[in-house]
């Protein structure tokens, strides 16, 4: 008999392994990898997921006391290669394995047992997201006569003489129809259509869905085919950087590297931000492969993500497009792995798994033996370390530049505003005399324009509004974060703070230039909208945040509102940076630039000019030339003067000695290992001792730092004292065993909660 290694799903560092079980002869076909199935445990009802199969009993295990599964509740879900993927997510992310294992399921799976008392039955409450099932099944053949013993397939036949029939009404019917409507299928006497249709695809209203293939590809989209042709011959895990300026044809060179994946019979996971998940995205992709794809992000209902992960687990659907669960897509002959916008920071899931989906994609494309092909206009400090190196982890890393715009396409020209001047010289509204003019000028010719307003840190420091300064920690060269509710200002590096009028002496003045105008000064959309209105009194506004797309769909339709208008500004925040493509765009302007540049987090400059950078390609798309007007209070700030002049290589050589000076990414990989309960003392004891516990652990290890444990900048989130530490180790260090080694050493119960965020992007 061959024995199973289940993983219980119960998150519990001391159940956190795989179990051996017996699989009876009954179940031996449906016990596969991946399924989900109930085992007793410790005298207990436990729902399990088998993560792989041997035929001889494992070494070490007690063949007289292994325990048989006892069901199988859900089929297969994931195969072999994914159980690998799950063990590396566990180790690499210290994460329990159930909790690795989630992710891989079928949407909407969640299965429960329970029994009244020993000896009665299991209690099984199954929760799935069913598939609407919309297989027809049509009488083809009424002469046939079905064996005397086949009543199901004789109740099948008459109820079908009324007319053809869903197969899932027939089970309603006459009790499981599956069986009986498949042999019938076989002699021939039933046909059976699968009309599916499906939930939640996407229509493709916008312009650019109807562009048509292009005539003739650019050199760096020639030469970034080639690339990525060989790293998918390779078929080793190499990945590929499409470092192309905003509107160079990237997404062009996808589909066609998909294309040729597909004529080899594999399929692609192509990975784009959850934000620029738009229409206009998935109808590019639909317009060239049809109902070969399947769409997967968190705005679908459970249903809805079922049916989508169903299509590819039927192997309906080869081309699978989403958010970052897309890489859990059950697929598994995998030819190539794109992630759009590589350098997005919502690639690192913020909850369990914490996985980083680049890291998670490169360690798929390894074991799937696929090509793995970064694309992005302002690419990760990380990739880009990885391309100049050549290789990581064993796999060979390429970067190639595509600087172009297809056809006359220009990158636009960027003009940098200082607010500070403008201020010092009596402006005080949120529009510089240069946008204004520019606004007037689209307004007159009938054009469009984007306005960002950067919310991103916004508020949260005290800026003088005559030279921008931001007061920082003296000790820790951090930004000090400003608590209104207290009058503070705190470092949340090392924890001082300062009451307001003793930092850095009794007056609230600016520490750099004596200013009294030192101020947390908060500008909304909102605002930004009504000051627009009656600016141009006669332009369409649209304005686009967090406020006005809550509903579903709203974000599509306020696009879509955009793409018709004949003339209208776009007023919204980092959410329309990204990946909109409308040619009649011709003025960008940025309100705030420089908001996300003081946060406490070795990341803001990268994001500042990441940001710009994108923004800006939102201009000049088409044929009339683009204008970008960037407003800002640090005019001197490289991300700034480099997103100016379109120069990213002088802000990554700048960025990267920094780095690289304080041990930062990618030079070091970082943990953020957080603490939080309703108890500060307690909180405080606990995240001391795991300090304690993990200096001990790397004392002496070259590059290992320990920072902490310091009070979170969210310090308080819903009465929850929060505390973290942060680590910082070398890039080939076992990071993830160690922390959670350290978990298991502390006591199980606890008045803390923590969690360990490996790879960490939000150190807030
Ligand atoms: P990116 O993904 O790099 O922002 P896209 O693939 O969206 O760029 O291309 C930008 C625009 O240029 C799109 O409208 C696209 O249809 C067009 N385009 C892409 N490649 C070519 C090409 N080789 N010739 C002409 N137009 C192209
Ligand atoms: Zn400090
Ligand atoms: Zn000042």
């Amino acid at each position: 008999m061959p024995y199973a290694s289940v993983v219980l799903d119960i998150p519990t560092r001391a159940l956190d392994r795989a179990y051996d079980y017996r699989v009876p002869p009954q179940l031996a076909d449906e016990a596969v990898v991946g399924a989900t199935v109930l085992v007793t445990f410790s005298h207990r009802a436990a729902v399990g997921y088998v993560v792989g199969l041997s035929a001889d009993a494992p070494a070490g295990v007690d063949t007289e006391k292994v325990l048989e599964i006892e069901q199988v509740l859900a089929p297969s879900a994931f195969d072999e290669v994914a159980a690998r993927v799950i063990a590396w997510l566990a180790r690499e992310y210290a994460c329990p394995l159930s909790e690795a294992v989630r992710p891989f399921l079928a949407p909407g799976q969640k299965v429960k047992v329970s029994r009244a008392d020993e000896g009665s039955p299991w209690e099984i409450q199954r929760d799935q997201a069913g598939a609407v099932d919309d297989r027809w099944v049509e009488l083809a053949d009424a002469s046939y006569e079905p064996k005397s013993t086949a009543s199901r397939q004789r109740s099948v036949l008459e109820a079908l003489s009324a007319g053809p029939m869903r197969l899932a009404e027939l089970s309603a019917l006459i009790g499981s129809a599956g069986a009986a409507v498949k042999s019938l299928e076989k002699h021939g006497a039933v046909t059976v259509t699968d009309r599916r249709r499906v939930r939640g695809s996407m229509g493709t209203t916008l312009s650019s869905a109807r562009a048509a293939r292009p005539e003739k590809l650019t050199d760096g989209q020639v030469r970034a085919l080639a690339a990525i042709r060989d790293a998918v011959a390779r078929a080793s895990g190499d990945c590929v950087l499409v470092d192309g300026v905003t509107g160079s044809g990237k997404t062009e060179v996808y589909l066609d590297a998909i294309e040729e994946v597909r004529a080899q019979g594999k399929g692609a996971l192509v990975l784009v931000p959850e934000i620029s998940l738009t229409a206009q995205t998935v109808g590019r992709f639909r317009s060239r492969f049809g109902d070969d794809v399947a769409i997967l992000h968190s705005r679908l209902s459970a249903g809805e993500r079922f049916d989508q992960w169903d299509l590819v687990r039927t192997g309906d659907a080869h081309v699978v497009v989403g958010a970052r669960s897309a890489l859990f897509a059950p697929l598994s002959n995998v030819g190539l792995i794109i992630i759009d916008e590589e350098h997005e920071g919502s690639y690192k899931q913020d909850q369990a798994p914490r996985y980083h989906a680049r890291e998670l994609a490169a360690e798929l494309a390894r074991e799937r033996g696929a090509a793995l092909v970064l694309g992005s206009a302002t690419p990760s400090l990380e990739s880009l370390e990885r391309c100049r190196t050549g290789s990581y982890r064993g796999t060979r890393w390429t970067r190639v530049e595509m600087p172009e715009r297809p056809g006359t396409a220009q990158l636009p020209a960027v003009t940098v505003v200082d607010m500070a001047a403008g201020f010092r010289s009596g402006a005080r509204s949120i529009f510089s005399a240069e946008l204004v003019a520019s606004l007037k000028r689209v307004a007159e010719r009938g054009e469009k324009a984007v306005l960002l307003l950067n919310r991103r840190g916004f508020a949260t420091f005290l800026m003088c509004r005559d030279c921008g300064c931001v007061p920082e920690c003296p000790h820790c060269s951090t930004a000090l974060t400003y608590h209104e509710r207290t009058h503070e200002l705190m470092c949340h590096t090392c924890g001082q703070s300062w009451p307001i009028r003793a930092y850095p002496d009794p007056t609230t003045s600016c520490p750099n230039c004596g200013s009294r105008f030192l101020a947390a000064f908060g500008v909304g959309t909102q605002r930004v909208e009504d000051e627009l209105k009656m600016l141009l009194p006669d332009m369409e506004v649209i304005r686009m945040d967090a406020d006005t797309t809550r509903a579903k769909g709203a974000h599509q339709e306020l696009l879509e509102r955009f793409d018709a208008a004949e003339s209208a500004v776009l007023v919204g925040t980092q959410m329309i940076a990204k990946g909109l493509d409308f040619p009649e765009v011709t003025l960008v302007g940025v309100i705030n630039a420089d908001t996300m540049l003081k946060l406490p987090d070795f990341r803001a400059a990268e994001r500042t000019y990441d940001l710009l950078e994108q923004v800006s390609g939102r201009a000049g798309r088409g044929e009339a030339p683009g204008e970008v007007i960037i407003q800002t209070w640090w005019a001197s700030h490289p991300a700034i003067t480099a997103a100016a002049r379109h120069d990213r290589s002088r802000f990554e050589e700048s960025e990267r000695t920094e780095r690289r000076e304080a041990g930062y990414p990618p030079f070091s990989r970082l943990a953020n290992v957080t603490f939080w309960g309703r108890e500060g003392r307690v909180v405080e004891k606990d995240s001391a001792a795991f300090a304690t516990e993990l200096r001990s652990r790397v004392d002496g290890l070259a590059g290992w730092e320990v920072l902490g444990p310091a009070e979170c900048i969210k310090s308080r989130v819903k009465d929850r004292i929060r505390r973290h530490i942060m680590v910082k180790a070398p890039l080939d260090a076992d990071l993830g065993p160690v922390l959670s080694a350290c978990e298991r050493s502390l006591p199980g119960k606890r008045g803390s909660n923590m969690s360990i965020d490996i790879d960490a992007y939000d150190m807030m």
